[in-house]
């Protein structure tokens, strides 16, 4: 009998995987699908970023690096946490990891007891609670409504914390929904966090530039300096930047946990791919422009889909308020049969005979915490995304 470690049971797949497994079976097939389902952006990394890739490689910088990052992509991620964020870090206090994710595992790993609480506000990305359980923690979910614009409300937040919390995990602009807490919400978060000093936080901010029609994102360390002290400031360079293959992420925090943290890396990794961050320190220090350009565009196509799915009687849409996803309602078409003869009982439903009949691959609300709902993502051609509405609407309209 083969053994697996008792941390690996009942861990899910994530739908996320799921669905991309089953839209790849399909393409096998010779169907034209239309992937929506991953959060990645469409854009190139700038050039100017791969070219000091490969200047760090021909100059010779390709020997074991620091295992919490090199001094110089740490001095460049010092800069944008002082000029972006308004937040002031030490070298001692700042980690670079294998993308924002590993931060989050570092994190985690370091601090968690079987049966602490990680307060995650739902929806969310799928990772937190799955590496929480790898290390015996339990989420609990603040429920984030549509009605409230899918921001987190002090009272949720309120209501979700117990003794047993270690974590709460703040994630704005948030993956699903866009939503963004703007400094009045921080606050009100602060006020609740406050009353529980032995919590850490994980703000997780790697969606900060993507934010539309005026709506600001703040750090909560800035605008709670009182918490800074037990506050983890995770970034990265995947979607401002569109290097998610490059792997590289980072964190402001205090001290001591970054020492634990960097602790758990050193064991794990040895450090972070010397050429990689030498890009990461290029992107970061580069023009901002580039940055801009993308949000733009993704503030765009985000307009057009939720135009196009509001128009589709059975839909509902909120236009996110940054990041780049849709996360629109398919309450009206739960109970109702698709053209191919499934009946629609779930989100998860609606998701599969999407890709099955229309062939669009997103992913369901369900996986995020949150239903009924479809996470679509922006971070994908013109083209593609009008065809994809094109097809949902043609779906929804067959159903009886
Ligand atoms: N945080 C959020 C909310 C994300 O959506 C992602 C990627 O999907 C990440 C962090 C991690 O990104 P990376 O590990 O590529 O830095």
């Amino acid at each position: 009998v083969r053994s697996f470690a008792r941390r690996m049971q009942g861990l899910p797949a994530p739908a996320t995987i799921e669905m991309a497994r089953r839209a790849r079976a399909l393409r096998a097939e010779g169907k034209q699908v239309i992937s929506l389902a991953l959060g990645e952006p469409d854009f190139p990394t700038p050039a100017a970023v791969v070219e000091a890739a490969h200047q760090a490689a021909l100059a010779g910088q390709t020997k074991y690096p620091p295992v919490d990052g090199t001094p110089a992509l740490k001095a460049a991620v010092a800069r944008k946490f002082s000029r972006e964020n308004g937040l002031d870090y030490a070298p001692d206090e700042i980690m670079v990891s294998n993308g924002g994710k590993q931060v989050i595992f570092n994190a985690f790993m370091a601090t968690l007891n079987d049966g602490d609480e990680v307060v995650v506000p739902a929806p969310y990305w799928v990772s937190y609670p799955l590496i929480a359980r790898m290390f015996g923690g339990v989420p609990v979910y603040a429920p984030c409504r549509e009605e409230d614009g899918f921001r987190l409300k002090a009272e949720a937040l309120a209501a979700a914390m117990t003794p047993r919390t270690r974590w709460v995990v703040l994630n704005f602009p948030n993956n699903p929904t866009g939503a963004v807490c703007e400094q009045a919400d921080l606050h009100a978060v602060a006020e609740v966090l406050r009353q529980y000093p032995d919590v850490w936080i994980l703000s997780d901010e790697i969606y900060e530039h993507l934010v539309f029609d005026g709506v600001q994102s703040a750090s909560i360390a800035a605008v709670a300096p009182d918490l800074k002290d037990r506050t983890i400031t995770l970034n990265g360079v995947s979607k401002a930047y569109a290097m998610t293959g490059w792997r590289v992420g980072f964190a402001g925090g205090p001290k001591d946990l970054i020492a634990a943290m960097r602790g758990v890396q050193g064991n794990a990794t040895s450090g972070i791919c010397t050429i990689a961050q030498a890009a990461a320190a290029a992107a970061l220090d580069g023009p901002a422009d580039l940055v801009r350009t993308m949000a733009e565009t993704y503030s765009r196509r985000r307009k057009m889909v939720v135009e196009a799915l509001r128009a589709v009687p059975g839909l509902t849409c909120a236009m996110p308020e940054g990041a780049f996803y849709a996360y629109p309602g398919v309450a009206g078409c739960l109970g109702r049969t698709t053209a191919g003869g499934t009946r629609l009982e779930t989100d998860h439903d609606f998701a599969v005979a999407l890709l099955e009949e229309a062939h669009v691959a997103t992913v369901p609300g369900s996986a995020f915490g949150l239903s009924p709902y479809l996470r679509l993502s922006c971070a994908t051609r013109d083209e593609d995304l009008k065809e994809a509405c094109t097809r949902i609407a043609r779906f929804v309209d067959d159903l009886h």
